[in-house]
């Protein structure tokens, strides 16, 4: 396949970098973190610490949230001028859960084209190594610190029947899984995520009663990420006995047994083939009495 030449001038490239493990950093992140023109990053010393391991020597500049009214002018010139700019943060990828948006919605405004150099990201990270189902999932990142909008959101979470993805910080992990499991139950499935790819990976669960236990005994330190199990499906709602009986009847009188016919009246109407079955026993009784 011919690939085109990177960095291409007047590109903003998104640069996923590793949350952990420094092996992560893809070989195409590597060559463009070498080759741009300029690294806007969240914090100058965190990010000089992996350009120093590649031995890059591409010139950094922070671009965080207190700075973007300064910063953003002035990359967007960059770009105009043909200039090629990276954009990393702490760790992963910028944009989930760190600044970088922003930037990506100004440039592609202005008309300057924005290409991702895809990387680790913890979130789904640590979704495909939970055990739960994740061909569906919902992403919350970190959740409101208090208040009505926490209580809101926790209860809205409750609900949710797709697996969610919740970013916590170590000190804040017990109040947030204490929160959880009023709203949710004990029995919840949930996985911590915590220290992926570093020397003390580990994931703890399978419940939110189970995390809960673990860490009273063992204090949270290190990244943690919660994967939670959706909400089950709610119960199929009874139709009326009467509705079941009349159903019962019916298929009787076309010819079937009494046990046929609760077999098939229970495959269509999802009840169980023993309530069924009482029914029909119960009405028995009601008639010869
Ligand atoms: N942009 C990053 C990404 O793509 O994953 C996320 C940045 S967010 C500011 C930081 C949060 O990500 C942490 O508080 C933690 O919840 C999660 N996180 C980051 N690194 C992690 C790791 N190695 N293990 C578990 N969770 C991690």
């Amino acid at each position: 396949m011919i690939q085109r030449l990177e960095p291409a001038p007047g590109v903003l490239y998104v640069v996923g970098t590793p949350i952990g493990h420094l092996g992560d950093l893809s070989p195409r992140a590597k060559s463009i973190l070498m080759k741009v023109t300029a690294i806007a990053c969240e914090d100058t010393r965190h990010s000089s610490k992996l350009l120093k391991s590649i031995g890059s020597n591409s010139p950094l500049f922070s671009f965080h949230k207190h700075n973007i009214q300064s910063r953003l002018p002035r990359i967007l010139d960059h770009l105009e001028k043909g200039q090629s700019i990276a954009l990393i943060s702490d760790a992963g990828l910028p944009g989930i859960s760190d600044p970088g948006e922003l930037l990506v919605a100004a440039s592609r405004k202005a008309g300057h084209e924005v290409i991702c150099i895809p990387g680790p990201c913890a979130a789904t990270t640590a979704l495909v190594s939970s055990g739960l189902p994740c061909n569906t999932f919902c992403f919350e990142g970190f959740l409101p610190n208090s208040g009505n909008t926490r209580k809101q959101k926790i209860a809205e979470i409750s609900k949710e029947p797709r697996t969610t993805i919740i970013y916590e910080a170590p000190h804040k992990l017990l109040k947030l899984l204490g929160d959880l499991e009023e709203a949710c139950g004990a029995d919840r499935p949930l996985q911590v995520a915590r220290e992926l790819t570093k020397i003390h990976e580990e994931q703890i669960g399978p419940t939110i009663s189970s995390a809960i236990h673990h860490f009273q005994k063992k204090k949270p330190i290190g990244e943690c990420t919660l994967i939670l199990g959706g909400a089950p499906p709610p119960p199929p709602s009874n139709p009326p006995t009467e509705e079941l009986i009349k159903e019962l009847r019916t298929l009787i009188q076309t010819g079937l047994s009494a046990s046929d016919a609760t077999r098939q009246l229970a495959a269509s109407s999802g009840q169980s083939k023993r309530m069924l079955y009482s029914l029909l026993h119960k009405e028995k009784l009601d008639k010869a009495n």
